[in-house]
């Protein structure tokens, strides 16, 4: 750590350019890459890039859905498949839910 307090001021004033030398992170602080704050990383979170205010986990969430779309045709085949199921069984179950409901009217007035 001797090795980054030497190095010139310039590496202080961080623009993640060298980024593994810069004192954010040595301090383990990052700039949230949603809203640009300082925020302290924590060590159980390799890679992590947004802090801990919910407006950036969102967007850290639709990120993260975004280019599970994007990158794997699989994860969107398989929520287009769920969905088109659930439509399709879902008609069924309110029919069901009716006819049972119906059922036991006429069985309880009889
Ligand atoms: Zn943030």
């Amino acid at each position: 750590m001797r090795y980054v307090l030497d190095m010139p001021a310039m590496f202080f004033s961080c623009n993640h350019v060298i980024y593994q030398f810069c004192m954010e992170n040595f301090m383990g602080k990052k700039r949230c890459v949603a809203c640009g704050a300082l925020f302290q990383a924590r060590p159980q979170v390799p890679n992590q890039s947004y802090c801990s205010a919910s407006t950036c986990q969102r967007e850290r969430k639709r990120e993260w859905q975004r280019r599970k779309l994007h990158t794997d045709p699989d994860h969107r085949e398989n929520k287009a498949r769920a969905q088109q199921a659930w439509r399709e069984r879902n008609p069924e179950y309110w029919r069901e839910y009716r006819d049972v409901r119906l059922l036991a009217g006429l069985t309880l007035s009889d």
